[in-house]
């Protein structure tokens, strides 16, 4: 992989933003006069860290990874965005995505005026690596896999991936926002051997932190470099970055545990939804949702909506017609589903 040559020349050319504290970490001994903040102390007066590096030291050792290989974000969206600005050339270049998968990827392409190209997974949803490559151009530079995939819940075959990533020239992203919610060891241990790969996580999933909006992308120093040179400055606030901090800290057990509970909880709504004649096909899941098909799907989406319960519609997506996804609530929240459901 030539990475200079993957990303847009503008971007090569540029020139980062630089402020004084890109030079220093800010401690009590230093009188700040070089950022026309207001001098009065509160919590919030003076700019973040731009580089977030005491939460990114949390993080690395939480995941078993180097500093340098961690960029964080205002939600993973913004990393998907910043990647298309790093790479995509406006009106000329090219992505692919699998169908059905997560809409930001397609969003974000549509914000900057590149075209998608889109592979269908098979009928169970399964990823075939020789059908992503032969969609590739020359003008190609990003190929999307999520896994587990949203909205169907499975996990990809590895092997499947691992032929994407070796036999591809650009890059591919591997989105694991739901990575926490699988036996299934991250790919991130795999960035050694693959220069062309950046894998994303959340902790708006298992992390239970949504509102915070804290993302991150996890890739080679080459590529976390340019995240740090096309980001907004400060991107992520005082208050996010001390918060999950202190969160870091102190609820990894309440996290796993909740985990737990919501692990238990899915394979007993998977049991009493399989009871339902108007449940056609429950697919095999490894989030924190569940992809069902119903025998009338509106029928079923009125009927909650009228009790107060929402889940999504995904009928329109490719192979999904029938079907709803239902994340994975509280248990009591799970018995009212299954308790209004039992009504129709
Ligand atoms: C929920 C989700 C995310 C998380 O996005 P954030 O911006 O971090 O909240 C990313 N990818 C997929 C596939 C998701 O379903």
């Amino acid at each position: 992989m030539n990475l200079e040559k993957l990303v847009r020349p503008n971007i090569l050319a540029m020139k980062a933003y630089s402020s004084a504290r890109d030079e220093f970490e800010v401690n009590n001994e230093v009188v700040l006069l070089d950022a026309n903040e207001n001098p009065f102390a509160s919590d919030w007066n003076r700019y973040p860290d731009p580089y977030q590096r005491k939460l990114k030291k949390a993080i690395a050792e939480l995941k078993d990874i180097n500093v340098e290989n961690i960029f964080l974000g205002n939600g993973s969206d913004e990393a998907i965005d910043l990647i298309f600005r790093i790479f995509c050339e406006p009106g000329k270049d090219n992505i692919i995505v699998t169908d059905p998968t997560y809409g930001m990827y397609e969003v974000s392409a549509a914000i900057q005026n590149i075209e998608v190209k889109k592979v269908p997974l098979t009928k169970a949803f399964e990823l075939e690596s020789d059908k992503v490559l032969s969609a590739v151009n020359e003008n190609t530079k990003l190929i999307f896999l999520c896994n587990p995939n949203n909205p169907t819940a499975n996990l990809l075959d590895e092997k499947q991936i691992k032929y994407v990533v070796d036999n591809f020239e650009g890059i591919v992203i591997l989105d694991e926002a739901y990575i926490d919610f699988t036996d299934m060891e991250s790919s991130i241990q795999w960035l050694n051997d693959y220069p062309n790969l950046i894998v994303l996580q959340t902790f708006s999933k298992a992390w239970g932190m949504a509102g915070m909006r804290l993302g991150m992308a996890f890739s080679n120093l080459g590529i976390i470099q340019f995240f740090n040179k096309v980001k907004a400055p400060y991107n992520l606030s005082i208050l996010t970055q001390n918060k999950a901090l202190e969160l870091i800290k102190n609820n990894k057990e309440k996290v796993k545990s909740n985990l737990q509970v919501l692990v238990q909880e899915r394979a007993k709504l998977i049991e009493a939804l399989n009871k339902f004649s108007m449940v056609e096909h429950i697919y095999p899941t490894s989030t924190n949702f569940i992809l069902v098909r119903f025998t009338n799907h509106s029928r079923v989406f009125k009927t909650l909506v009228e009790a107060g319960l929402i889940v999504r519609d995904r009928s329109k997506a490719l192979n999904c017609g029938n079907c709803l996804r239902i994340t994975v609530g509280t248990p009591n929240e799970n018995e009212l589903l299954i308790d209004v459901l039992s009504k129709i």
